[in-house]
């Protein structure tokens, strides 16, 4: 028995990770994929869903933060490796010497770069982001022929390799939306502007998740899909995890710590917003804001509790919130299921998302440190180990 696993748990399924990146790399066929795993793999575990994800073929990973590509090197990764957050001062020089893939959307960062290549002795591998309208990181229309054709000068003394030009859009998850062509439109002319200026990428990316389910011209050489590796769709407009081929792969449940009955008229947790209208059931599920449970799903969160759907009956505390059973019976230790792949009765980090206004990423990627996050493989292949073990997990949040 793993006593960790008593209160609550994280539960990811590798198979699902394996069979979201193939159905995804079979969307978009003509292009190679990379695995977004930033935000330790979207809560996931960064580490074993990297690994599921090579195993299924994705030949590129991608995060935000150096550090969080250190971290795959650390535990062995080997492959295509790009990050794209980067700041003043660095660390240029640790990702120079761990041939990963580096973005810079501005002369200052192609000037720290070329120093760090310079004093490890080894080109840097050079990814360049064009702004083709997102407003956020990448480098302006204006300013794009200036960086490429000193982009194009470090390459020729031997300080750098123009690996990528890349660019990301706004509103992919808006199937329709103006600025979708209108980012494209930009996009190519980047690309040939970069041309103009000699440099010859290998890979052209701008697709997202939504983007590579909903718009093929977009794929180029590339797509970086971060949501649709943990079978969460990008948005309800794009369709549904099933509906896409997606299996969410992770399960948050716990143990019911306390089910009792209470009279009619009982005011239930902080503030008393929920009374109970006759005699109940009360069962108390440990898991509260501090777990990353949001708590603006007082009232409205569903989870699936002795066989049924329920609402979390008044405020998410900290630690702990209440779900009313009514008459339905359930013994301390019954598993409580918050949100898993949907098929057994249970919801969905989508139907949380719409509990509680936000989006199915920030469900999955704020669940907290106190977590365990269990690794699973309800389908081993042969020469995979038949569990990755929750040991092997590369942080947990
Ligand atoms: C997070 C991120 C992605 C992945 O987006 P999804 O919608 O999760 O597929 C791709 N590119 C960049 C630059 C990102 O920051």
């Amino acid at each position: 028995m793993n006593e960790t696993a008593m209160r609550a748990r994280a539960a990811i399924d590798l198979a699902a990770v394996r069979s979201n990146v193939r159905a995804l790399r079979g969307r978009a066929p003509g292009a190679e994929l990379m695995a977004v795993v930033k935000a330790d793999g979207y809560g996931h575990g960064a580490v074993p869903c990297a690994r599921a994800a090579r195993a299924a073929g994705a030949s590129w990973l991608g995060t935000a933060l150096p550090e969080e590509a250190f971290a795959l090197r650390a535990a062995g990764d080997t492959g295509r490796l790009m990050c794209w957050l980067w700041t003043p001062g660095g660390p240029w020089r640790t990702a120079v010497e761990q041939d990963i893939d580096v973005s810079v959307s501005a002369l200052w960062a192609l000037r720290e770069v070329t120093v760090a290549a310079r004093e490890a002795g080894r080109r840097a591998r050079v990814q360049l982001k064009a702004d083709t309208g997102l407003g956020r990181n990448g480098c302006q229309p204006d300013d794009w022929p200036e960086l490429t054709a000193a982009a194009r000068d470090a390459e020729s003394a031997g300080l750098i390799s123009v690996t990528g030009v890349w660019s990301h859009f706004a509103c992919a998850d808006e199937p329709g939306h103006p600025s979708i062509a209108a980012q494209l439109a930009a996009f190519r002319t980047a690309l040939a502007v970069a041309e103009t200026a000699g440099l010859r990428p290998e890979v052209r990316h701008i697709a997202n998740t939504p983007a590579l389910l909903t718009l093929p011209e977009a794929h180029f050489d590339l797509v970086r899909t971060g949501i649709g590796v943990y079978g969460i769709s990008p948005a309800p407009e794009v369709g549904t995890a099933r509906e896409l081929g997606l299996r969410p792969a992770m399960t948050l449940e716990a143990h019911l710590a306390s089910v009792k009955r209470v009279p009619e008229g009982h005011g239930v947790s902080y503030g008393h917003h929920y009374t109970t209208s006759g005699e109940v059931t009360l069962a108390l599920v440990p898991l509260g804001y501090a777990d990353g449970i949001p708590r603006h799903a007082s009232g409205s969160g569903p989870v699936l509790v002795a066989g049924k759907r329920r609402t979390v009956a008044g405020r998410i505390a900290m630690d702990q919130f209440v779900v009313d059973l009514g008459d339905d019976t359930a013994l301390p230790g019954d598993r409580a299921v918050l949100f898993g792949p949907g098929d057994r009765g249970e919801p969905t980090a989508e139907d949380w998302a719409q509990a509680t206004g936000t989006i199915g990423y920030e469900i999955v990627t704020r669940i907290g440190s106190r977590v365990p996050r269990v690794h699973l493989d309800s389908a081993p292949e042969t020469g995979v180990p038949a569990a990755a073990g929750s040991r092997d997990m590369g942080g947990t949040g």
